[in-house]
């Protein structure tokens, strides 16, 4: 048991080495967030709800719908773009590849996942991994916007353009945005790189150190709320 506590620690002391990480922030006390106003409905209704929607072409495609997951009065919510394929099969967000390096980002942070909301912009696959067409994201976002009016986060991480578009619209790109605190209806949005494109850029530290330089930023609000 001690070995794999260590073994534990050991790899994510790498990745802290790996993103450039200085310090450690420790996790900010639970404390029972402000409700935005929304419908009223719980998560696990809303969820079922998504398992059996037909309101957009990404319903023919999907093996199963993702509603996204994590704790229900989180403090911290991330929001990404839409599942992928080790999503589409499992029925959960941020599984794959890139959901492996947010999962690290996160207990870098101090949290588990269960400590925070995951959530996408689509809860279905689009096929080859596409972003979702306007027409898409338009039909589901009621969903998104449900379930943020459920948890009541104090700041929302917006995972990649497509997120952050939804909450800010702009037409600059991440490299310009990511960084800087927008407000979205009284809430806190930190727009950063999508981990999938971390993974794709695997070699460029500076990347990761951008990322960790935005959690910081996060984490510091996070504090002071
Ligand atoms: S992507 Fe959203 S709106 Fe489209 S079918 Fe899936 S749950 Fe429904």
């Amino acid at each position: 048991m001690a070995l794999i506590v260590l073994v534990a620690l050991e790899a994510r002391l790498r990745f802290f080495e790996d993103i450039g990480a200085d310090f450690l922030f420790p996790a900010p006390a639970a404390r029972t967030a402000e409700k935005v106003p929304g419908s009223g409905r719980s998560l696990e209704d809303i969820a079922a709800e998504i398992a059996s929607c037909r309101k957009c072409p990404l319903a023919s495609g999907r093996t199963r719908a993702v509603p996204g997951e994590g704790r229900p009065e989180a403090d911290l919510m991330f929001v990404g773009e839409g599942p992928g394929h080790d999503e589409d099969v499992q029925g959960r967000p941020f599984v794959g590849r890139a959901g492996q390096l947010l999962t690290r980002i996160i207990a870098a942070m101090g949290f588990d996942r269960s400590d925070v909301f995951i959530a996408n912009i689509v809860k279905c696959r689009p096929p080859d991994n596409r972003p979702p067409q306007k027409d898409e994201a338009d039909a589901c976002l009621p969903y998104l916007l449900e379930q943020i009016a459920a948890v009541g986060p104090k700041v929302i991480v917006t995972l990649g353009k497509t997120a952050t578009d939804v909450f800010v619209p702009s037409r600059q790109g991440m490299t310009e945005r990511r960084g800087r605190f927008e407000t979205w209806r009284g809430i806190a949005v930190m727009p950063t790189f999508h981990p999938s494109y971390l993974v794709r850029n695997e070699g460029n530290k500076e990347l990761k150190r951008m990322v960790w330089e935005d959690m910081k930023q996060v984490l510091a609000a996070l504090a002071k709320t």
